[in-house]
């Protein structure tokens, strides 16, 4: 039974790449002897049966304008949702901390909620800052004002194969890629992002510093706070106790893992684009034959919403029957798992950051098609510093739409990579390490417990 009377208070955002590795840390501090409350808006709450039975739960309501939350201005979407939870936020932790007293050792909450952060340390409560993007991203939040600045931002195109000459190894084109009118909003947003923190008692990565011990290092002295690296979540959380939930998001197809099994050793590619990102239909199509033309087995994880316009049924003469012979679709897959099958040779990712961490701890080489947001940057890292995946520019904006010949050729070029395959090794061994030693857990086991 966890507790001990100590407590953490854990406040995930609402979007599933933020929430999982939150939901993954609670667990982490569960089995470290924690009590644990998750904190979480009223229009997104987790299902408390999928939780071990000793969790709370704990609602907010966050009312942000629906026009804003239906709005494709991102910035103003999550800057509404962290200042709109100020109220609401201050309240629920007053009651925890009357029911609690010292009990409540910490809150953790996303960076994204930075109202919370910011009340949480006014309340004399310690506060830890958790980013679930990468530390290198971290310190494109911190370098933001410089960027503007310096007219690296708005990405120009005549300037997007520039280097960033103080923050390499960002080329203009891995930066956020934002329209003019944005700009302003994502300062505003990142300035709280990054300030909200620096009250706090310490910064949590989902990263191993096998591969952002630099950035890390720079971020805990330009900042002055404890930093952490927690990754691999996934495999330092108790298996089967790493729900996400909190979306109603459909089940994972487990009988791929079957089909897995039925595999050769290395030869699948696995196809995923995460939980948001969506695609053209021609880009789809020419995936689809890039991926039939290698002649491998794969599996595509296909959601509802990743195809704009797509309706079953729709594909073009004679592309359903390559897919069903060569391959497998699934709208969900159970992903850290699929990845860990010793069938999965490659992985052809959009570079979220959580995908991006778990193929990384699982040791499978990645072909990036980034399509927004941190993923250029993620891609970047990836190809060009770690030397473990290769990228296919899909994005229009760069003038190279997506080929099936590309797609096929990357396919045949990374499944014969001895080199990616060599540092892809090194990089399971290290994280197999993170998880075998534990020493980031203790430390912020450690911390916790010093407050
Ligand atoms: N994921 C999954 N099954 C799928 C697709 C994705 O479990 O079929 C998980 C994946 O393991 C990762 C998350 O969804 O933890 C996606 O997060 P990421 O940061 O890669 O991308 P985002 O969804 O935020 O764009």
């Amino acid at each position: 039974m966890a507790g001990d009377g100590r407590r953490v208070v854990v406040f995930p955002f609402p979007f599933h790449g933020h929430a999982t590795p939150l939901l993954r840390l609670a667990s982490v501090l569960h089995t470290r002897g924690f009590a644990v409350t998750i904190f979480h808006t009223e229009l997104r709450a987790p299902d408390p049966a999928e939780y071990p039975a000793d969790y709370r739960f704990v609602p907010l309501r966050v009312d942000v304008p629906p026009e804003l939350m239906a709005s494709e201005d991102i910035a103003g979407m999550v800057t509404a949702m962290s200042e709109y939870s100020e109220a609401p936020f201050k309240e629920r932790l007053t009651a925890a901390l009357a029911e609690e007293g010292a009990g409540v050792r910490c809150v953790i909450a996303d960076v994204a909620w930075y109202k919370a952060l910011s009340v949480s340390s006014a309340l004399g409560v310690p506060a830890m800052g958790v980013m679930t993007a990468s530390a290198a991203n971290y310190r494109v939040y911190m370098a933001y004002p410089m960027l503007i600045e310096k007219g690296y931002l708005p990405v120009q195109e005549a300037r997007r194969e520039d280097l960033v000459q103080e923050l390499p190894p960002y080329r203009v084109k891995d930066l956020l890629r934002l329209e003019a009118s944005s700009l302003q909003g994502f300062a505003d947003l990142l300035r709280n992002t990054i300030e909200a923190p620096r009250q706090s008692a310490g910064l949590i990565f989902n990263t191993l510093r096998a591969i952002e011990a630099d950035d890390l290092d720079t971020i805990r002295q330009e900042e002055s706070l404890p930093v952490f690296a927690l990754a691999p979540l996934h495999k330092l959380a108790p298996p089967g106790n790493t729900s996400s939930s909190l979306y109603g998001e459909t089940q994972a197809d487990r009988e791929c893992l079957d089909w897995l099994d039925t595999q050769e050793p290395g030869s699948v590619v696995y196809v995923s684009f995460g939980s948001l990102a969506a695609m053209d239909p021609h880009e789809f199509v020419e995936l689809a034959w890039g991926l039939a033309a290698s002649k491998r087995p794969f599996l595509w994880v296909v959601r509802p919403t990743l195809i704009r316009g797509y309706e079953s049924g729709q594909l073009p003469d004679g592309l359903d029957e390559q897919i069903r012979d060569h391959g497998r679709l699934v709208s969900w897959a159970p992903q850290v798992e699929v990845l860990a099958h010793p069938a999965v040779g490659a992985f052809i990712t959009h570079s979220g950051w959580n995908s991006t961490v778990e193929a990384v701890s699982e040791g499978v080489p990645m072909i990036c098609l980034p399509l927004h947001g941190d993923q250029f940057s993620n891609a970047r890292y990836v190809c060009d510093v770690w030397k473990v995946g290769m990228e296919i520019e899909a994005s229009s904006a760069a003038g190279q739409n997506l080929e099936r010949g590309k797609i096929k050729a990357a396919i045949d070029k990374i499944v014969h990579d001895k080199g990616i395959r060599e540092r892809m090794d090194a990089f399971k061994l290290a994280a197999d390490e993170a998880v075998n030693s534990q020493t980031e857990v203790k430390a912020l086991v450690d911390l916790i417990n010093s407050f």
